[in-house]
């Protein structure tokens, strides 16, 4: 193999983390090449879909918080170079009981990083935002800088900038197999051996797969979401007046949603889903019956949506760390392998500040965030 068929980097996996990394490291004149075993576009990982929600109030843990605020000047710098309209911001309703996890750990984030708020009743709410008819025991803080993400569109637009700028992204073309190439790694396809000073392991649920020998323990989780479609006083269901949501609706246990889209009014329930070892063996199909949860879970907030039909349904996985948070590290014995994934369903607000954490973390060995939440020996 010449010189010239080397590459500086291989990035195994183009979803969301591989294809904001690919972008970022072909900004930075590295030699990359990406490799996806399924189609552009496909929808059997989890970046698939039409929207994807960005908040900054950050209820799981502050330490999120300059993270998203990176992710956000990205998204926008993203839709500069693309050309593309990839980010509504339309404000965000963290609902839930007064000192329930969602609402006391949204106000904390808040409050740790001094960021613009509101705590609203529920005659509050239902004033600014009329379809949503809280229960008298919740409140609902409001985080104007929340909005929505169209995933689809931002994986593309990571893919295009980065093939601007000289990255190749080979699609339908699985990695068999990575191993240590001196200090560098060789990278096994169908169509042969690619040679690569480093290898950013961004495979997803197939994670635990692709690294077998660490043994991680990440479950993949099916999720079931609904796109429905109220036709009382309907209008109210727009963007204009209808934020996305995170709603609390028994201790722990969160569901969310979108204003209307094309395919209909989004909502689904968070972490319900049956779990599996392997992405390979989830159920694929749905029916109407899976709505019952997420209906009960609306009705204390949104009646009007929890009793509308339903338009289209999809299954979407999760790859779960024990601890919900991500990892982002090199390989324990492989210093020229970084590992980005597990993001145990909420890391696609964040995947464009990733790209350039894992950019910075190749081509300077360091980041200026606190990476100390997603070390891959943690457990
Ligand atoms: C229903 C649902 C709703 C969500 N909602 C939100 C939300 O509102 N906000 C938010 O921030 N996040 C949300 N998330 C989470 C977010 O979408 C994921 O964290 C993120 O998309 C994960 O991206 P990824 O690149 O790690 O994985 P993926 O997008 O799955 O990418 C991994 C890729 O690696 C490829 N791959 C694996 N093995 C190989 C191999 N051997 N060779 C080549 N390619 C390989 C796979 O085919 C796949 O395309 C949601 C997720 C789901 C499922």
């Amino acid at each position: 193999m010449t010189d010239q068929q080397r590459y500086n980097a291989i990035v195994l996996g183009l979803g969301a983390m591989g294809s904001a990394t690919l972008c970022q490291l072909a900004l930075r004149g590295w030699r990359v090449l990406g490799l996806e075993q399924f189609s552009e576009g496909h929808s059997l990982g989890s970046s698939h879909g039409d929207s994807r929600i960005i908040r900054e109030t950050y209820f799981e843990r502050p330490l999120y918080v300059p993270l998203v605020r990176r992710a956000h000047e990205l998204w926008r710098e993203l839709e500069e170079r693309s050309g593309a309209a990839l980010m509504t911001i339309n404000g965000g309703l963290m609902i839930g009981p007064p000192d329930g996890v969602v609402v006391t750990r949204t106000l904390r984030s808040a409050a740790e990083h001094h960021l613009p708020h509101e705590l609203l009743t529920p005659a509050a709410t239902r004033e600014r935002f009329p379809a949503f008819r809280l229960a008298d025991d919740l409140v609902a803080v409001l985080d104007p800088r929340a909005g929505y993400l169209d995933p689809e569109g931002c994986n593309k637009a990571h893919i295009d900038v980065a093939r601007e700028a000289g990255a190749e992204a080979r699609f339908d073309e699985p990695a068999h197999a990575w191993m240590p190439d001196g200090e560098g790694v060789r990278v096994t396809t169908p169509t042969g051996n690619h040679l690569a000073d480093r290898l950013v392991v961004a495979g997803g649920a197939w994670t635990a797969e692709l690294l077998r020998e660490l043994q991680l323990p990440l479950i993949v989780e099916r999720q079931s979401v609904f796109w429905l479609e109220p036709d009382v006083e309907a209008e109210q269901y727009n963007r204009a007046q209808f934020p996305i949501y995170a709603h609390e609706y028994k201790p722990g246990s969160i569901c969310y949603g979108f204003p209307r889209l094309p395919r209909g009014v989004k909502a689904s329930v968070m972490h319900d889903g049956e779990t599996y070892e392997h992405p390979d063996r989830v159920r694929r199909t749905i029916d109407e019956s899976e709505a019952g949860p997420l209906r009960d879970a609306l009705r204390p907030v949104l009646p009007g949506l929890a009793e509308a039909a339903i338009r289209e349904s999809g299954v979407c996985i999760f790859t779960n760390t024990p601890d919900r948070d991500f990892i982002v590290d090199f390989h324990p014995d492989y210093p020229q392998v970084l590992v980005s994934s597990a993001c145990s369903g909420h890391g696609f607000k964040f995947a464009s500040a990733l790209g350039e954490v894992h950019a910075d973390l190749l081509t300077t060995g360091s980041s200026r965030f606190d990476l100390s939440a997603f070390r891959i020996d943690r457990w």
